[in-house]
């Protein structure tokens, strides 16, 4: 079968490779799933890995197939699944177990392995291919009321986890009531976040670059926050106007505006980071005594936050269905391109590294789901 596959370190090497079937029978303990890779959505890693600047090949490979954001259709189940039946609609987790205690508890998103493995990006074959197996531990149950949409799921468990961080740090406080938020960065992961968090309810602030003319400034008000172009306010003035910022995060991967970030937290505060910045910037003008000064008398945390587990891909199923009822066909407006199969993988990349105005680019594998 067909699959999009790189060269990992070579740049610009993406083509078209031959993949064997998988077999069912390969997955341990009768626990497989076998499913049609219905669509994936690619984003920076994908192209970063084009780059030649991310990504390893699995050990006697000489290529990585690229995509972890994957949604599939099940053809068949070992004999002790029963959790998942063919027909159902599932998203696979994207990080597999390496060594450490966290891998051993099935939190290999906290790994303190050096290595990591990950579907598509690290070590382990991608999902930009025709068929997939893999252990049910590891494939996400999504209902098909969410179909044209499932395929945000690990972008959106990715924003799951960094929120799930901040409250469960805050329970050293012993009630946290988080009221104003700010997101930094518009993209996939900044409208995912500005969502999840008005879904629970927070007056949300989402400060970008672009300026208000961008349809992603529209997105941000359809879910009734407020969005702030670095155009036209400073991140100081949009935080002052919002009051005491409980929470902030941050889905830019601009390393210098974490300082900033530092700066505007409020009190009791959590600042969580989400980008993954592949440069050796310098920040300057750190307002440094200023940042150490408000930490310690506001007894702020800043936190990094990587991947996803299980139960963060659960809570986005959970969120991605609020975001369905209370604002209807706003997912579905995040999924601005289609690449019409595999052998459009130039196109793929093309649209990856010029489109200006696209939030989520979707490769169709088996569009039609069932039978197609
Ligand atoms: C993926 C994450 C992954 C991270 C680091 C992101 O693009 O969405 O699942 O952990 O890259 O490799
Ligand atoms: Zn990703």
């Amino acid at each position: 079968m067909k699959a999009i596959a790189v060269h990992p370190g070579q740049p610009g090497s993406i083509h078209l490779a031959e993949l064997p079937e998988p077999r069912i029978e390969q997955i341990e303990d009768g626990r497989g799933v076998l499913a049609r890779v219905l669509r994936v959505g690619v984003d920076a890693t994908d192209r970063e890995i084009n780059d030649g600047e991310y990504g390893e090949a699995p050990r006697g490979s000489e290529f990585l197939v690229l995509g972890h954001e994957s949604f599939c259709q099940v053809e068949a189940v070992g004999p002790a699944v029963t959790e998942i039946a063919p027909g159902d609609y599932v998203v696979f987790t994207v990080r597999r177990p390496g060594t450490s205690i966290y891998d051993r508890m099935g939190l290999q998103d906290m790994t303190t392995d050096e290595t990591y493995f990950e579907r598509g990006i690290s070590r382990l074959h991608g999902y930009l291919t025709e068929r997939v197996a893999d252990h049910v531990d590891f494939a996400v149950k999504v209902p098909p009321t969410l179909e044209r949409v499932g395929v945000l799921l690990e972008p959106t468990s990715v924003v799951e986890k960094a929120i799930r961080q901040a409250y469960k740090i805050q329970e050293r406080l012993g009630v946290w009531r988080p009221r104003r938020a700010i997101v930094l960065g518009a993209g996939t992961l900044g409208l995912l976040a500005t969502m999840a968090l008005r879904v629970r309810g927070l007056e949300v602030v989402t400060f970008a670059r672009s300026p208000r003319s961008t349809p992603n400034a529209g997105m941000v008000e359809a879910v009734g926050a407020r969005y702030v172009s670095a155009k036209e306010q400073s991140l100081k003035q949009a935080a002052l106007a919002l009051g005491n910022v409980d929470l902030i995060v941050e889905a830019t991967g601009f390393s210098p505006l974490v300082f900033e970030g530092m700066e505007r937290l409020g009190k009791n505060g959590v600042l969580v980071l989400t980008g993954i910045a592949a440069g050796d910037r310098q920040a300057d003008a750190v307002h440094a005594d200023h940042i150490l000064q408000g930490f310690v008398l506001g007894n702020k945390i800043v936190v990094g936050s990587v991947n996803a587990s299980r139960a963060d891909f659960e809570q986005g199923v959970s969120d991605l269905a609020m975001a369905e009822a209370l604002w209807p066909g706003w997912l579905a407006r995040l999924l601005t391109h289609r690449v019409q199969g595999l052998e459009r993988h130039e196109e793929m990349i093309r649209l990856l590294t010029e489109s200006k105005d696209a939030i989520k680019i979707v490769v169709e594998i088996h569009p039609g789901g069932a039978g197609a």
